[in-house]
């Protein structure tokens, strides 16, 4: 994602309706913040918004949150929430690193996770900040019920083996594995992405991986 300092971005998101700010606050709180007791499921690195704000369409019974590092790219999403009727009240957004995941969601308090075309790091210096490494998987295991899915798309191949790999050493289940998925079973209601527009159009092949829990932790 080409990043570009928007000016007034965070003035933007600090004054929004959609953001929720203080995000620690609501640590086992959640269902607060959406007024009911429907499931949870969060994006990480959510982009320009428009995967999880179709899902929150389509799903209007799942509440959604949103979580995106850079001011300019969530931006963008709460521009096309402003625009958005009716309202989508089974969506917000964090402005965060998912680094820090832990100290904002209790255990047991997100049921899915969603990780879409996230960033490769491809260095190995820098492998522990991909978002399917083995300390993103405890994390997610430290905020997940136990039944949840992570579910993960990628046209990087590389990132995508190595992210199978990742979740057989760390004892994942892999539900689903394929490194096609616009010509498999799988398609059946897929929600495509920015990124999996953009990259499916020139023609490069869509992997996803659907993985659950270690039975033992
Ligand atoms: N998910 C969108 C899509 O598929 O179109 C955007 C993909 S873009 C390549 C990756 C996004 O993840 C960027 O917006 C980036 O800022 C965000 N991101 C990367 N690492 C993150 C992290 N640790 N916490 C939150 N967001 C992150």
């Amino acid at each position: 994602m080409r990043l570009r300092n928007i000016p007034g971005a965070r003035e933007t998101i600090a004054e929004s309706e959609f953001v929720i700010h203080n995000e620690e606050e609501y640590k086992g709180k959640w269902k607060e913040v959406f007024g009911n007791d429907n499931p949870i499921h969060l994006e990480i690195g959510t982009g320009k918004g428009s995967f999880i704000m179709e899902s929150a369409r389509r799903n209007p019974d799942i509440n959604y949150i949103g979580i995106e590092k850079y001011s300019s790219v969530l931006l963008r999403a709460l521009e096309k929430m402003e625009e958005e009727e009716p309202r989508l009240t089974n969506l917000v957004f964090i402005r965060m690193d998912a680094e820090y995941i832990e100290n904002v969601f209790e255990k047991d308090e997100i049921d899915n996770i969603f990780l879409n075309f996230s960033d490769p790091w491809p260095k190995e210096r820098t492998a522990k900040r991909r978002l399917t490494s083995d300390r993103f998987l405890k994390r997610y295991t430290n905020i997940m019920k136990k039944s949840g899915r992570v579910t993960f798309k990628t046209d990087n191949i590389d990132l995508f083996n190595y992210s199978v790999e990742t979740a057989k050493e760390c004892n994942w289940n892999i539900l689903v594995e394929t490194r096609d998925l616009h010509k498999s079973e799988y398609n059946e209601g897929n929600i495509m992405t920015e990124y999996e527009k953009k990259f499916s159009q020139l023609g490069n092949k869509i992997n996803m991986m659907i993985i659950s829990q270690p039975e033992n932790e």
